[in-house]
């Protein structure tokens, strides 16, 4: 079998695109190997090898479990396990492609600090093996004994979106209506509750509406905050699939490797972003550039919007974002000329003082000028996580299942009666938000903590006060694949969990795709998957009898159809996990009409299909809304003290998040620099008489971390840059978070630098 790419339309079209600056060796990994030749020629760089493995006999296909793009995976089987995989061809998402860490997802299982059995915490502070039996006694008790003395709410749990979405569903269920847990949240909470608050206010639904077929339909793509060529390499293919000769605009105060690619790079200041978009609605609505038809008849607000878009000129915000007037004003005509706009944002929106009302601002172009519901257009936020949309739609967390509201008596009673639950069980107030969970620690409010395949330990923000904070705590339970994280050091009991690949389930990508993961591999020693972990704590807590129909992720599905029928997210005409199989996955809304409909056409199944083409918005009055508040200025300024600004995102493509997964892959530790580093523009250098790779020391108020400097025009003076991926990078960020997302600020800390003594 070859490990060579097959060929498609973009595999022949492109070429590498190299990193147009000088670059150190140990930095080799930032160049172009990271956007294109990885894609195009992965074998040159050992990616998918499994050595050692029989030849394959048979293969099954299923979604990659790193990032929210979804690729679809061909596992190519010996004796029904896995020996290798290869990007599926066939797939509507990616096409034949995969990134380096799709291509490494089956050498990452093997690891010799796979978490194989549960481990307790001994009185010398070491971990010492025990059995399920043994770990689940002493999850109840602790967990129990904690909530005689302090209440039920002192214990709380923090997820992820990285596991099935019927686990997800299934832990929601099992805390918050048989354990008496109230306050829990996910690490999608980090990444994605600003788009989710800015939808669900300005739809009715936290609904994005694209689907990946409208990166190739655009003839203007803008990017906010958004660096797809590093985060979402497969989706910024999509991007040069495109046969419309598109014009690509990037917003970011940083040159990335997806600015250097675009047609227009606009190099804002840090956290301007709201202000610029409503220069441009400024803009749109003085010169009358709007679809005025499309506004009346599927839109409230406008009347409102503009006055209060009349006070920001394009003056004001060149004066605040450091954009000329004239491109302001350019790139406003770019958007009334051109047919089919879409806007693109991840993090450098979401992560922000005012996240929200920055996506809110997003939306009201589109809104404006009819940009939504039609191919290659649209406000469309891309997720991180491999399942942060199963999190946000049926993770039971922040609301209940299928965008039902815990304050809602009749969602209460629904809920109950799908479950055959007592209403009472059913909490009827909110959880707190991650950051209120973790000032309810500080204050003796939360004593006992469960940690589910997330790693806050080095990715919350204020990492310092954070990790003093998980020493106060009573009892903390880690569960995850690996007993080696930053947070699994501060466990007192970690339960060994199988990982993507070793089990069954669905995730559900950023274009709402639901596909399949499958077990293709036996989980190590005692690991068991997540959903049987639940099943495990449910019968140990005493409150299985409750849970009988959680009795598999299959049946777990079937709930959550129930839960969806007739609800933005209706997904009841899925007939089961084989259906998925057959369409590529699918797409929701796809109701039990959708399913008849396509029946009968005996047509092919559309499998790009995109909300909103009848102009019908999920709010009460189908219309979407317009909203807006003043724009506010950073909280964290530069000061004489800490005069820089720190931007925090993704480094390489060849890592992930915490690095958790990723550094357990030789093949992958060779695409990207072992050490911290930091990005320095060379007039800054040249001031502080900083040499390349000198190390140096960023200091904030709150910590202080060594990094290498990597000196590059690509930061705008007086600002740095550091990959998230490494471990001490939060100790210099600060709690600041968005007032309505409660979504953390990671991007403006103000810092300043020194050499090392
Ligand atoms: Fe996996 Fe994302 Fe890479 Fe696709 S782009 S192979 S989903 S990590």
């Amino acid at each position: 079998m070859s490990r060579q790419m097959l060929p498609t339309p973009v595999n022949r079209a492109v070429e590498a695109t190299k990193f147009p600056f000088p670059l150190p060796e140990w930095l080799h990994a930032r160049d172009g190997r990271n956007t294109r030749e990885l894609l195009l020629e992965p074998a040159k760089f050992g990616l998918g090898m499994v050595p050692g493995k029989a030849a394959p006999d048979a293969a099954t296909t299923m979604v990659c479990g790193f990032c929210s793009t979804g690729c679809g995976l061909n596992i190519h089987l010996k004796e029904g396990a896995a020996v290798n995989l290869t990007p599926a061809t066939n797939y509507p998402v990616n096409l034949g492609m995969a990134c380096p860490k799709g291509w490494e997802a089956l050498n990452v299982l093997d690891s010799p600090d796979r978490a194989t059995t549960p481990l307790i915490r001994d009185a010398s502070g070491a971990f010492q093996p025990t059995d399920w039996g043994t770990a689940m006694r002493q999850f109840t008790a602790r967990f129990k004994d904690i909530q005689t003395r302090h209440g039920n709410h002192s214990i709380a749990f923090l997820s992820t979106g990285q596991i099935a979405t019927e686990e997800m569903a299934f832990l929601g269920a099992l805390a918050k209506f048989g354990m008496g847990i109230l306050h829990c949240d996910s690490n999608t909470r980090q990444c994605m509750a600003t788009s989710h608050v800015a939808y669900k206010q300005a739809f009715g639904f936290d609904a994005p509406s694209f689907t990946y077929d409208d990166f190739e339909q655009s003839d203007l793509l803008i990017f906010i905050g958004a660096n797809p060529c590093i985060a979402h390499p497969i989706m910024w293919e999509r991007v040069m699939r495109n046969p419309h000769q598109p014009m690509i605009v990037v917003v970011d105060p940083r040159l990335t490797e997806t600015a250097m690619q675009a047609t227009e790079h606009f190099a804002i200041a840090p956290k301007s972003d709201l202000d610029l978009l409503y220069s441009i609605a400024h803009e749109l609505i003085r010169n009358d550039w709007l679809d005025r038809e499309f506004i009346a008849a599927h839109t409230n607000g406008f009347d409102d919007l503009a006055p209060f878009v009349a006070d920001y000129p394009p003056e004001r915000a060149a004066a605040i974002s450091g954009i000329e007037v004239q491109r302001i004003r350019a790139l406003a005509r770019a958007i009334h000329e051109h047919r089919r706009v879409s806007i693109w944002w991840t993090m450098g929106v979401n992560q922000s003082h005012q996240g929200v009302r920055t996506a809110q601002a997003i939306i009201n172009l589109c809104l404006l000028t009819g940009n939504i519901g039609k191919p290659g257009t649209g406000p469309n936020s891309i997720t991180g996580q491999c399942n942060a949309m199963g999190s946000r739609i049926y993770g039971n967390i922040t609301g209940l299942y299928a965008g039902r509201d815990f304050l809602n008596a009749d969602d209460r009673a629904e809920t109950a009666a799908i479950l055959n639950l007592d209403p009472a069980v059913i909490p009827t107030e909110n959880s707190w938000p991650y950051h209120k969970i973790v000032e309810g620690i500080r204050a003796g409010q939360i004593k006992g903590l469960w940690v589910i395949a997330t790693n806050p330990a080095h990715s919350w923000i204020q990492q310092n006060q954070f990790n003093e904070l998980l020493g106060q705590l009573e009892f903390l339970v880690v569960q995850d694949m690996y007993s080696t994280t930053e947070t699994a050091a501060h466990a007192d009991l970690l339960l060994p969990a199988a990982s993507w690949g070793e089990k069954e389930g669905t995730l559900i990508n950023s274009e709402r795709r639901i596909g399949r993961i499958k077990k293709v591999v036996k989980a190590p020693g005692q690991a068991l998957a997540d959903f049987a972990i639940f099943q495990l704590v449910a019968e140990y807590w005493g409150c299985g009898d409750l849970f009988r129909q959680w009795s598999s992720p299959a049946d777990a599905f079937e709930i959550l159809k129930r839960f969806s029928r007739g609800r933005p997210c209706d997904i009841t005409g899925i007939r089961d996990y084989a259906h998925l199989d057959q369409r590529g996955g699918i797409q929701w809304p796809y109701s039990e009409a959708d399913a008849a409909a396509d029946d009968i056409a005996q047509e092919p199944f559309s499998n790009e299909r995109r909300l909103f083409a009848d102009g019908r918005f999920f709010t009460s009055d189908g219309r979407a809304k317009f909203l807006y508040e003043e724009s506010h200025p950073n909280p964290t300024p530069t000061s004489a003290e800490y005069p820089f600004i720190l931007n925090t995102g993704r480094g390489t493509v060849a890592q992930w998040h915490t690095n958790t997964r990723t550094a357990k892959s030789a093949v992958l530790r060779k695409l990207y620099p072992e050490r911290i580093y930091v990005e320095l523009h060379p007039d800054d250098a040249a001031r502080l008489k900083i040499k390349p790779g000198e190390e140096i020391e960023l200091v904030s108020p709150r910590g202080a971390l060594r990094a290498r400097t990597f000196v590059t025009p690509t930061v705008q003076p007086g600002q740095v840059f550091v990959p998230l991926h490494y471990e001490t990078i939060n100790q210099l960020t600060e709690s600041v978070f968005d007032p309505y997302s409660a979504q953390p600020s990671y991007k403006t800390s103000a810092i300043r630098i020194q050499k090392t003594p």
